[in-house]
């Protein structure tokens, strides 16, 4: 029986053996050669003394290496738990200080961060891969991530001689195969923690189990009409390291036996170079990526022709880039909802033209939510009123790692956890996402939602992008603050622009304040940082 994600990879690779599986710019692995390096890895990693319930920290972009690692460590029933590889040290710190990882398998980028760790800190081994060697072409990659880190540990590296050398990747995996006998996780032993994107506070490790992501990527198959198993080709855009990517790209991907071509950035061109060759028929983003295909699209630069799933998440999908991705490439683009806590996703449109575009869609199969009052959330609201969003459903995570308070906030009795999103659902069921409860502006004792103000504000034609915050008042409430782009060359004033508004919202939603700025702040998976905008503001304001 198919149970846990090492027994997924291994049906794959039984029945799609001579199917590709990776391909990286360019060169392509099979699903036999694909799980011979998984055998050989947990191998080698077994002799270094992984073992059952080991934290293994993974940091590394989108590789070959990567997917292989990440199965080489659940096979062994260790804990993979990813990192962003663009995290600053000292965010790589906290986060190490958290979850107190003994192995780590690094890019050698950041191998210098991680083994400057304080002695406490710093795992006891830390494997590096080389990704310039084995991939010359890397290099152009690499400049353009993270510089300053390289930079920083170079310096410290001229001011201390390095302590211990890095195990390397290619040495741990040359070796033999794994035993058979090996003990294998079961279904619910910890697979994965999986930092949130801390958009809202820090990121907190939540834990998934084998069963968690294993529900998630079956949930995903029953949800997509007319897959073709061994057949379809994913792109994998998003990094692997953030849920969304993690699951639609490692596990529901290579769970069909589908090829994934990985990027280790997102680039336009880079894309287009590959499209080439094998192009792409299922492609998970997010929206600023598919405004940024859908221009190439349109400009004939980019064939995207050949995308039978184009499926949108991770924040709101405006409308504008739906029709302009379907006006360029021919196809639908459809949205879908999840978090980090729910393996990560919950809801989703019909693939087909019954979607409705602005709702994230229905719940995922087997996945049940309520609308409650987020004051007390054992209340649920009037059909149709908007209330926070719980969701029950096999793909629900145990907990945050060292979090008893958070977990005990975020996960209610019945297996209910708190999405922290208003929503919501119309008679026929779909639901849509009003916004963050933690983000809803509170002005004159009305509540404003940010993102139906940033998308007034988008819809003028000088406007590029817009973030809309809350700024202290001095009496102590709060005022809507907006942040906006503009188009190269518009020179629109202020107060133009919250003349626009007026026409178009109740008076109390319209900015108090805008202020031209030069970008916003964004995430690695581009998510817009309202914290960040908030705090950039204050110090103007
Ligand atoms: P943190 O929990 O650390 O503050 P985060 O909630 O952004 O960070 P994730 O788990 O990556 O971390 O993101 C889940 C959140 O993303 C959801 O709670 C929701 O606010 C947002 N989200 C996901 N999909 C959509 C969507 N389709 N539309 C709007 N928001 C979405
Ligand atoms: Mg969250």
């Amino acid at each position: 029986v198919v149970e846990t994600l090492p027994d997924m990879i291994e049906a794959s690779v039984k029945t799609h053996g001579k199917a590709p599986a990776l391909e990286f710019f360019g060169a392509v692995t099979s699903y036999r050669d694909l799980g011979e390096q998984i055998e050989r890895a947990a191998e080698g990693l077994c002799r270094l003394g992984v073992a059952k319930g080991d934290r293994v920290a993974l940091i590394l972009p989108n590789c070959p290496q990567h997917v292989v690692a990440f199965y080489a460590v659940l096979r062994l029933g260790a804990i993979v738990v990813e990192h962003n590889p663009l995290y600053t040290p000292r965010e790589l710190r906290h986060q190490f200080e958290d979850h107190e990882a003994k192995f780590a398998i690094v890019w050698d980028k950041v191998y210098d961060v991680v083994d400057d760790f304080p002695q406490d800190v710093r795992p006891e081994q830390i494997v590096a891969v080389d990704m310039t060697e084995a991939f010359p072409w890397s290099k152009r990659v690499a400049l353009r991530l993270p510089v300053a880190k390289a930079r920083e540990a170079r310096a410290k590296l001229t001011a201390k001689p390095r302590a211990k050398h890095p195990v390397s990747w290619d040495s741990l995996v040359g070796g033999r195969r794994l035993p058979r006998r090996t003990p294998r996780p079961s279904v619910d032993d910890i697979a994965l923690l999986q930092y949130t994107s801390g958009t809202t506070g820090s990121p907190k490790g939540a834990i998934l189990t084998h069963g968690n992501l294993r529900a998630n990527a079956m949930q995903g198959r029953a949800w997509v009409p007319g897959l073709r198993e061994g057949e379809e080709t994913f792109y994998g855009v998003l990094p692997l390291f953030h849920a969304y990517g993690m699951t639609l790209c490692l596990t529901f991907a290579m769970s069909i036996g589908a090829r994934l071509v990985l990027f280790p950035t997102f680039d336009v061109s880079l894309v287009s170079e590959a499209a080439k060759k094998s192009p792409p028929t299922f492609l998970p983003a997010v929206p600023p990526i598919y405004d940024q295909l859908s221009r190439a699209s349109a400009q004939g630069s980019i064939d995207l022709t050949s995308v039978r799933f184009a499926i949108s998440g991770a924040m709101s999908l405006p409308v504008a880039t739906v029709e302009r991705w379907e006006e360029a490439t021919g196809g639908l683009l459809v949205e879908g909802y999840g978090m980090t806590e729910t393996s990560p996703v919950a809801l989703g449109n019909p693939i087909g033209p019954s979607r409705r575009p602005g709702t994230v869609g229905v719940p995922f199969p087997s996945t049940e939510i309520r609308v409650v009052d987020p004051d007390d959330p054992s209340v649920d609201v009037e059909a149709g009123e908007p209330g926070e969003l719980l969701i029950r459903g096999p793909q629900v995570f145990q907990g945050y790692w060292r979090r008893p308070g958070e977990s005990a906030d975020s996960l209610l009795e019945g297996g209910w956890v708190r999405s922290g999103d208003i929503v919501t659902v119309a008679p026929d069921g779909f639901v849509t996402i009003v916004d963050r409860l933690k983000e809803l502006i509170i002005t004159g004792g009305f509540n404003v939602s940010p993102t139906e103000v940033e998308e007034t504000l988008q819809q003028h034609p000088d406007v590029a992008d817009a973030a809309v915050v809350a700024l202290p008042r001095r009496d102590g409430g709060e005022i809507v603050a907006a942040a906006v782009v503009l188009r190269p060359g518009a020179t629109i004033d202020v107060n133009t622009l919250r003349d626009f508004c007026r026409t178009r919202l109740a008076a109390y939603k319209v900015p108090k304040r805008v202020f031209v700025v030069e970008d916003l702040p964004r995430s690695l998976i581009g998510k817009v940082l309202r914290r960040e905008v908030r705090s950039r503001l204050l110090g103007e304001a």
